[in-house]
């Protein structure tokens, strides 16, 4: 028995549960018990409902300490997505890192905004993604357009390791190319759909967010400059000599920056044709095209 007392934590799982969640509460988490299940789920490798059934079974002693560990770092505002490894995005389940910023729902408002304006899902497409992170968007789209090959570019190599191996997890490389490149620079030739959610936060502004944003995204995926735009002026100026004729770009915007992206395109001979609120009713995304 004492032998077996130093293998096994012999509360049961539910119990490591509870007070998990008390932990969080206690940290100010608002989604303490969500959060506290999703990390039991993930120590025990099982799914939400294959956990219903081991409840009332103890944990071995590494499994409380492994459960221990991550609740302290999520008590630590670490996100949840980081300590797992993974976020789902679109249906699909994205590897990340702390390279990478963890895909959000608001950005499936970019997805929705270029697939209502593809007539023909089944064309050709060439897709270009300026900045890709995890490669949520890219990889979304190829995923509902069989036919579509896509580049995408970043700026940062490990998260390019990221990119590149969810797009092998999804069945996706073959159709899908991962380059290192400042915006444009390493990138040539033209593109029917250019899409970018680029950093866009206001560098002064990034302090001001929730710690699991300020302190566990990298920087260099939040900051937009002095005014949040400065990606966006980056992207656009070299957006006209890529984009195909009849094609479009699709931005995700961060809250209030409507007008001053609608400024960026129209020096560039572009103009707004559509914008896509979020869920919360905030304009997420905006298309462009040249002007007429
Ligand atoms: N394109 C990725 C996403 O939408 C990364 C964006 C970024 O790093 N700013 O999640």
């Amino acid at each position: 028995m004492a032998l077996l007392a130093g293998k096994i934590d012999m509360n049961s799982a539910k119990e490591h549960l509870r007070s998990a969640v008390l932990t969080l509460q206690q940290a100010r988490i608002p989604s303490a018990s969500l959060d506290a299940r999703l990390l039991l789920e993930h120590v025990l490798g099982l799914s939400r409902e294959q956990l219903l059934f081991v409840l009332e079974n103890p944990l071995s002693a590494t499994q409380a300490e492994r459960y221990r560990l991550l609740i302290e770092q999520r008590a630590g505002r670490c996100p949840v997505a980081k300590l797992i490894g993974q976020r789902e995005f679109w249906g699909m389940n994205f590897g990340v890192s702390s390279a990478t910023l963890d895909p959000r729902p608001d950005s499936e408002t970019l997805i929705e905004s270029v697939l209502e304006r593809i007539t023909d899902r089944r064309a050709p497409l060439k897709l270009l993604d300026m900045g890709t992170g995890s490669g949520c968007l890219i990889l979304s789209l190829l995923s509902e357009l069989p036919n579509a090959q896509g580049t995408a570019v970043d700026i940062c190599p490990q998260a390019l390791e990221v990119a590149t191996r969810n797009a092998a997890t999804l069945g996706l490389a073959s159709r899908a190319q991962f380059v290192y490149s400042d915006w444009g620079a390493q990138i040539s030739g033209c593109f029917d759909v250019i899409v970018s959610n680029p950093p866009y936060i206001p560098t002064a502004d990034i302090a001001e967010l929730e710690p699991e944003v300020s302190k566990f995204e990298p920087k260099q995926a939040l900051d937009g400059g002095a005014d949040g735009l400065e990606c966006y002026r980056a992207i656009m100026a070299w957006l006209p000599l890529a984009l195909a004729p009849g094609g479009f770009a699709a931005f995700e915007i961060g809250m209030g920056q409507q007008r001053g992206l609608e400024e960026i395109v129209a020096q560039q001979g572009f103009a707004v044709v559509a914008s896509k609120a979020d869920l919360g009713g905030i304009t997420r995304c905006l298309v462009v095209q040249r002007k007429e």
